[in-house]
């Protein structure tokens, strides 16, 4: 009965999620237990434990009350074999070093020749809505190389997962057709073999970069300028694509902002599909610590979590760095990974920035960002240009600022609270549907913290 269940809650999941949220988060899932009260679900492992809780139990609950159960509670527990169910709390911690923290546990080599390093993966990587159609794109690369999305152009600003997503392409290929050549460099790096070829006439350069089946190229915003490296990898790039080869690239922006791209490289990097990253909003950042702090086996209250996730809002290795600062000075002095220290260690982060952000800065930057003044946005003109504005600076209000629903309206000069609901849900739905829109809360986002 348990598995007839689940396989109809697992049918309906599948037709309205996309095909890379079913693969990843619900494909080993199974229903444990259920009883009037309570649904048991396992997972396979502590990533999706969090995503289950925070994006899917909606859904979930919704279908099983379909489907004549109505639980008062559903459980997640994580299910790493078949006979030893067990929950996030029950990890055994084992023991790391304090100093082991203080740097982010990059590897101490990189795998030979490939570039590419086997820390990064799909599966230790946290999807909201700031990075799923980047984390979807790429999933679809990487299950067929060389067919559409290319090249595959991801662009973002610094610390917000590029080169993970792009190395976990990487990653998943090689250990799906270990046959394929894959190959990840930075562009500095072809930029200086590139050099190298021509200084001391060197062959080979050609064969090394066109005889491959997945050419990742991370930061390429580093070829700015260089005519002569452009042109090189201009013909790279055409010897790929023809042959149907896959290309990906990163950069810190897209690439009509890259300056001084030549205009046939801008043209190439355009054929394919290029999707931005953006930071993650409060959930997701609180998942991302997490799933991290359990990586290292450490335990982290909600509280904390919470703390940090509010207060680190520039990227993620930022945020990856406030946690391991907060573990690595937490074992040090033998005393709590807990809110008090974590307020200690940020504090002093925060006192030496610039400013706190306040919903009258937001609204104001939001006003001038679209060439408005405070008072038309605060105003009741239904006017499209200056209702989208009105939107977006509400919908900043909630996810930077985490303010009520009736403070959003207050402080936009409105009685009802419903107009700042609908407006926070319309943005959140143009950000992933409408390129324009993701584009101008990324730069509004950056000016706020700038
Ligand atoms: P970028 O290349 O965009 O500058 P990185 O890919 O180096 O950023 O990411 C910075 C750090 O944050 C890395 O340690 C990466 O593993 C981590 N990270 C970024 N996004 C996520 C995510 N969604 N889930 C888990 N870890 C992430
Ligand atoms: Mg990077």
């Amino acid at each position: 009965m348990g598995h007839s269940l689940w396989q109809s809650v697992l049918g309906e999941i599948e037709v309205s999620v996309s095909h890379a949220t079913y693969m990843t988060w619900f494909k080993n899932t199974e229903l444990l237990e259920t009883t009037d009260e309570s649904v048991t679900i396992a997972v396979p492992n502590i990533f999706a434990q969090r995503q289950f809780e925070v994006k899917f139990n909606d859904q979930i609950k919704e279908i099983l009350e379909k489907n004549g159960v109505k639980p008062t509670t559903i459980s997640y527990v994580v299910k790493t074999n078949k006979n030893k169910p067990v929950t996030s709390r029950e990890t055994t911690r084992t023991e790391t070093k304090a100093a082991d923290r203080l740097v982010a546990p990059l590897p101490k080599k990189q795998t030979a020749t490939n570039g590419l390093n086997p820390r990064y993966t799909f599966a230790n990587f946290i999807v909201g809505s700031s990075n799923d159609l980047a984390y979807s794109a790429c999933q679809a690369v990487a299950k067929n190389p060389g067919t559409k999305y290319n090249p595959l152009f991801l662009y973002g600003g610094v610390g917000l997962g590029k080169t993970h997503l792009i190395q976990a392409v990487g990653n998943e290929i090689t250990a799906k057709s270990p046959e394929t050549a894959v190959l990840y460099i930075s562009s500095e790096t072809f930029v200086n073999d590139f050099l190298e070829s021509i200084r001391f006439k060197k062959k080979g350069f050609a064969d090394k970069y066109r005889n491959i089946d997945v050419l990742i190229v991370d930061d390429m915003q580093f070829i700015a300028g260089k005519e002569k490296t452009q042109e090189e990898f201009f013909h790279t790039f055409n010897a790929l694509h023809q042959a149907n080869k896959q290309i990906i690239i990163s950069s810190d922006k897209p690439p009509r902002n890259i300056p001084t791209l030549t205009e046939r490289l801008r043209s190439r990097f355009e054929w394919g599909m290029s999707i931005d990253i953006q930071m993650p909003d409060f959930e997701t950042r609180c998942a991302i610590l997490e799933a991290k702090a359990a990586a290292s086996s450490a335990e982290i209250d909600r509280s904390t979590v919470e703390y940090l996730a509010n207060n680190v809002k520039t990227n993620i290795r930022e945020l990856e760095g406030a946690l391991n600062q907060l573990l690595a000075y937490s074992e040090m002095r033998g005393i709590p990974a807990d809110i008090s220290t974590a307020e200690g260690l940020i504090g002093n982060v925060r006192r030496s920035r610039p400013q706190h952000l306040s919903s009258r800065q937001i609204i104001d930057k939001t006003a001038r960002h679209f060439q408005l003044t405070t008072a038309e946005i605060c105003s009741s003109k239904r006017d499209k240009h200056i209702v989208t504005p009105r939107q977006i600076a509400m919908y900043l209000l909630r996810s930077e600022l985490h303010l009520s629903f009736p403070k959003i309206a207050a402080e936009l000069g409105r009685k009802d609270h419903t107009t700042a609901i609908h407006s926070v849900e319309k943005i959140e739905k143009a950000i992933k549907l409408d390129f324009m829109i993701r584009e101008q809360v990324a730069e509004l986002r950056e000016k706020l913290y700038a």
